[in-house]
């Protein structure tokens, strides 16, 4: 959900993408397609829309309607014009997105089957799943996803509330072992698998010792970085009449403290990659000389600004956690003289 709010605002991508959209009312019942243009590395593609999910602080089940969907082979022909247009990235978006394949009301496909499809669309180097709910991360995913061409290590998945306490008060489909199960499981077949975390502080009747029910069942979790939210009242949901509001100022602390542990966590698994060689697509963006790209697994690189490394994926060395939270790459000209000495011919290695 979070992803589909920011998406098309450009958050964290450096430009703002144009929004292609399409009405296909009459061939697909009100699902509208839509995907981003402007960014010549990413392009972010809607395939599912609305909820039919019941959790009580949400308000996109009556904004945005029933689930729905697009169909496997229109997903298939867009990726395929994303690819010819030579975008290297195509981000998979979607209100509750591992809901894919509900059409007329009637479930005619699985977001399984979506993955699958996708993955034999050749000239796209990289397909990421925004979102999924951890009770629709099924392992056939985690497992197909472990060995996929063009699908990377990387899930992003709510859980919201480390207590099943509080779960139960948002009508979540799943308790926190549950989570756990689905973390263990993507470690156990992609060890360097980046997972991110939405969660939700300051829910009604979340006491302080379910607050450190959370931060410690966070704290124990193999996790990459959280998306931390402050829980605000929304108008027509059940939770916005609960018992046991929590006064402004606790919401804001428990924000502070899950920002903090988000940071631990992210520096954690940045430095866990230090020394590896990772695939890196570069960004058209330029601060104080640097440009910006992120690895499969979504370490976020900064190396010096080559005009000639925007939208081209490189082989790089990563080298060092900067103090800005960073990760520092070997120089990109030893890839290039790299790169020239594979063409040299072998009497310059004899020579050496
Ligand atoms: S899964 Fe829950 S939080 Fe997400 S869009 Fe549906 S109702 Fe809202």
């Amino acid at each position: 959900m979070r992803f589909a709010r920011n998406i098309f605002k450009g958050e964290g991508i450096g430009m703002l993408p144009v929004v292609h959209q399409q009405n296909i009312e009459q061939v697909n019942h009100n699902f509208i397609a839509a995907y981003s243009i402007g960014d010549r590395t990413r392009t972010f593609l809607k395939v599912q829309d609305g909820c039919d999910y019941p959790c009580t602080y949400c308000t996109i089940p009556l904004a945005r309607g029933g689930s729905r969907s697009d169909t496997i082979e229109n997903v298939v022909a867009r990726a395929q014009q994303i690819a010819a247009s030579g975008v290297k990235e195509i981000v998979l978006t979607g209100v509750n997105l591992g809901d894919f394949g509900i059409r007329d009301g009637q479930r005619q496909d699985r977001f399984f089957d979506l993955v699958t499809a996708l993955d034999e669309v050749e000239g796209i180097e990289r397909i990421r799943i925004s979102s999924i709910e951890p009770n629709l991360l099924s392992n056939d995913i985690i497992e197909f996803v472990a060995k996929s061409k063009r699908f990377v290590p990387h899930f992003h998945i709510p859980l919201q509330s480390g207590s099943n306490k509080i779960l139960g008060l948002m009508k979540r489909r799943y308790q926190r072992e549950l989570y756990t199960e689905r973390v263990a499981k993507i470690k156990e077949v992609m060890p360097n698998c980046c997972i991110g975390v939405d969660v939700i502080v300051g829910f009604p009747g979340e006491t302080q010792a379910d607050f450190l029910d959370t931060y410690e069942f966070l704290n124990g979790l193999d996790i990459s970085y959280l998306h931390v939210f402050t829980y605000s009242e929304r108008e027509q949901t059940e939770a916005a009449s609960m018992k046991g509001k929590v006064v402004g100022s606790t919401r804001f602390e428990r924000n502070k403290m899950l920002h903090i542990l988000s940071d631990k966590k992210r520096r954690a698994f940045y430095q866990s990659q230090i020394g590896t060689n990772a695939q890196v697509l570069f960004e058209d963006d330029q601060k104080n000389g640097y440009m910006h790209g992120f690895t499969k697994n979504y370490v976020k690189v900064k190396a010096k600004y080559d005009p000639l490394m925007v939208n081209e994926l490189k082989e790089v060395k990563l080298v060092e956690l900067s103090a800005d939270g960073e990760v520092e790459v070997a120089e990109l000209e030893t890839s290039y003289a790299h790169e020239l000495k594979l063409g040299e011919p072998l009497v310059g290695s004899l020579n050496a």
